[in-house]
């Protein structure tokens, strides 16, 4: 069964090396007030004079001494350091091992005593110190607490059990001993305290006898005062002998670690696997020493490029969730902007502006009857000119998805620099430069995608096609839910396609201003319902008959083509009248064709921009992204300054590697142990 010690103290050992209070080893803690007896306890227990002791505070650090069962000839003793001459105490601790043929295997830790009052040279505050150390050490779960108090004071005082029972409330880890039973008050003695009969202690009571002063003063061997001690309990309590003294509180001891390791080891087996894992992790990210400078560039381009490619795709390995890809960004902002445009400015604008543009319409007719298009409703350029306006607006939430694109190619090369690709820390220069290349990549590529995107509303701007197959839907839909409405009142002609130039529908004119001569008539109800005769071709029709029309050859010069034929600003428009209910329903309608039309639009630019954004930004960065690193930084003049590593990042690969290689000791040590070995 004690093969199991000698893996702690080796495991213990390997953690020295490396510094680390990484794993709380189970480890036997001595606490009790001042000159108790703890140091003497301890000394007994080694078998040798060896830690400092005497009146008032002797102990000022926690010492952690390890004792190692070796054989006879393999004797050797280390002393690393002993004493500390500050008048306060500190927690760093003093690392003490013992090789002795004459110990069992334990590691223990003596500790400062509980005091209540600071003497000489103390700090204030001594108490506290001391009491936080105390609870330092044996808070941790994996300690077994050794509370001493001396027998000649009161048991139901001792403050060494009480710390105890604060942070082992159960007892399942302190351990009693009662020290300076040889000096008790004549006429007393410890037998209801050694029962157990004052204060129980679930693991039990031990009495010892250490060396008192006067021996230390005549250099008693601890060998002789052992053998003391057993005649002294064979004298005073012979029927408690076999269960007190020195000897059966090591060997008490040594079965109560024995127990406790048995139950940590399964969890330190955890632990050290888990730690190690992550400092081999770390250790890979930190890269091997360099030795091949040319490759180890190029591989470091490939990797960053083919992580920064991945993120851009969502396949990155250590993606965030609440990233969202690029392209995802571009469709969710068409939208947004959008439908506030809509709402908000057609409704506005289409209300002011009817006045204006119903006059406008006819002018631009005049001067180009043969234009591209087919004919529309008669309102055609105040529609056009409206729409255009909506179909601007588009224009600038399609460059803020640019941007925005932009903006998360950026951060992805800060997110692929600084995580993904963790090897490139080691080489601050190599990194900074590839984020200036990357940067500059995407810097050239914003002016392209930008001018891309405006030309993609520039081309809407360019045609309104009124006949675009959905939006001749939407106007017949309106126009036979108007002739219903309007039960004949008004006729508004709104077919506005599958029907060639030569055979296009009559219309009539919205105008007010142009409805009587047109139609000849005083300008009544019925005037705009009438409609002109669709063999002689809608506008061409109309125009025909306005030509002939007499005394208005002022108002429209007699060729047609004569684009300045009108002034826009000529034309009287009567904004400042109340439109009558005809006007007003011509707006509703002009109103219903611009959304009609506007949505058409949106649709196309929601489809347009995201793929323009890909091709022009995303792709073309990803495509140029490794080709571009390596034109500019895969060059032998660069190579050493480029892989110069920080050394900060020497330091640490040197400390990790430090670390996992007592790690997979520990790992290893602990894997030594067959179940069979240990119970
Ligand atoms: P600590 O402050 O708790 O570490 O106490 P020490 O081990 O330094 O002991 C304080 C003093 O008490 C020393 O002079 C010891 O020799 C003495 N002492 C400790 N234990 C015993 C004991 O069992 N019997 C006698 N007579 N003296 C003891
Ligand atoms: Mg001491």
């Amino acid at each position: 069964m004690e093969a199991l010690i000698p893996v702690i103290n080796k495991l213990q050992d390997v953690f020295n090396t490396v510094g680390a209070d990484i794993i709380h080893l189970p480890q036997i803690v001595v606490v009790g007030t001042q000159s108790s007896g703890k140091s003497s306890v301890l000394e007994s227990l080694v078998g040798r004079d060896l830690l400092p002791r005497g009146t008032g505070i002797v102990t000022r650090r926690p010492l952690i001494l390890q004792l190692v069962h070796i054989d006879t000839e393999d004797r050797r003793k280390t002393f690393e350091e002993n004493g500390n001459a500050k008048p306060g105490v500190s927690d760093e601790p003093i690392h003490l091992k013992v090789f002795s043929p004459h110990v069992v295997n334990l590691t223990l830790v003596d500790l400062p005593g509980l005091t209540k009052v600071p003497v000489g040279d103390q700090p204030n505050d001594i108490e506290l110190q001391i009491r936080d150390l105390i609870l330092k050490y044996i808070s941790n779960p994996n300690s077994i607490i050794l509370a001493v108090t001396a027998a000649n004071t009161d048991m139901a005082t001792s403050e060494a059990l009480k710390v105890a029972r604060d942070v082992d409330p159960e007892g399942r880890r302190t351990l009693a001993v009662v020290t300076k039973l040889d000096l008790m008050d004549a006429g007393t003695d410890a037998m209801d305290v050694l029962m157990g009969r004052v204060i129980p202690v679930r693991l039990g009571l031990i009495g010892v006898v250490n060396r008192s002063q006067l021996d230390i003063n005549n250099k008693k061997l601890v060998a002789d005062a052992i053998r003391d001690e057993y005649a002294f309990l064979q004298k005073k309590y012979p029927s408690l002998a076999n269960r007190n003294g020195t000897k059966y509180l090591a060997k008490t001891l040594n079965r109560l670690l024995m127990h406790h390791i048995r139950d940590c080891l399964p969890e330190l087996k955890t632990r050290i696997n888990v730690l190690a894992a992550q400092y081999q992790s770390m250790l890979s990210g930190y890269g091997e020493p360099v030795d091949d400078k040319s490759s180890t560039l190029l591989q470091l381009i490939t990797k960053f490029a083919a992580e920064y490619c991945h993120t851009i795709e969502g396949t990155a390995k250590y993606i965030e969730t609440t990233e969202l890809l690029c392209g995802v960004c571009v469709c969710v902002c068409v939208c947004v902007c959008v439908c506030v445009c809509v709402c908000v400015c057609v409704c506005v604008c289409v209300c002011v502006c009817v006045c204006v543009c119903v006059c406008v319409c006819v002018c631009v007719c005049v001067v180009c009857p043969q234009g591209p298009r087919p004919a529309l409703f008669v309102p055609e350029v105040s529609f056009e000119l409206l729409v255009k306006r909506q179909v601007k607006r588009l224009e600038e939430p399609s460059l803020r998805c640019v941007e925005l694109v932009h903006e998360e190619m950026q951060r992805i090369i800060q997110h692929c620099s600084n995580y993904s690709t963790q090897e490139l820390l080691r080489f601050p220069k190599l990194h900074d430069a590839i984020v200036e290349v990357v940067t500059s990549l995407l810097r050239k590529r914003l002016p392209v995608t930008n001018e891309m995107v405006h030309n993609l509303v520039a081309i809407e701007l360019a045609y309104i096609n009124t006949k675009h197959p959905d939006f001749a839907d939407a106007c017949g839909l309106m126009n036979n839910n108007i002739e219903h409405a309007k039960n004949g009142y008004l006729s508004l002609s709104l077919s506005l396609s599958n029907v060639s130039p030569s055979h296009t529908p009559s219309h009539v004119s919205l105008c007010p201003c142009l409805s009587p001569p047109l139609q000849g008539t005083a300008g009544g109800p019925q005037a705009g319902a009438e409609q002109v005769d669709g063999g002689t071709g809608g506008w061409r029709g109309m125009l025909k008959k306005e030509d002939g029309m007499p005394g208005d050859k002022n108002a429209f010069p007699s060729s047609p083509m004569r684009g300045n034929a009108v002034n826009l600003l000529d034309v009287p428009v009567p904004v400042a009248r109340k439109l009558s209910a005809r006007e007003q329903r011509d707006c509703e309608v002009i109103e219903r064709l611009i959304k009609s039309y506007f949505l058409i639009v949106r649709k196309n630019i929601q489809d347009s921009v995201p793929k323009a954004v890909m091709h022009f930004l995303v792709n073309h960065v990803k495509d140029c992204l490794q080709s571009e690193l390596v034109g500019q930084l895969y060059k032998s003049g660069l190579l050493d300054d480029l892989l110069t590593e920080s050394e900060d990042m020497a330091q640490r690969r040197f400390e990790a590697a430090d670390m996992l290689k007592a790690l997979q000791k520990a790992s290893q040590v602990i894997a030594e142990i067959r179940e069979t070995h240990m119970w």
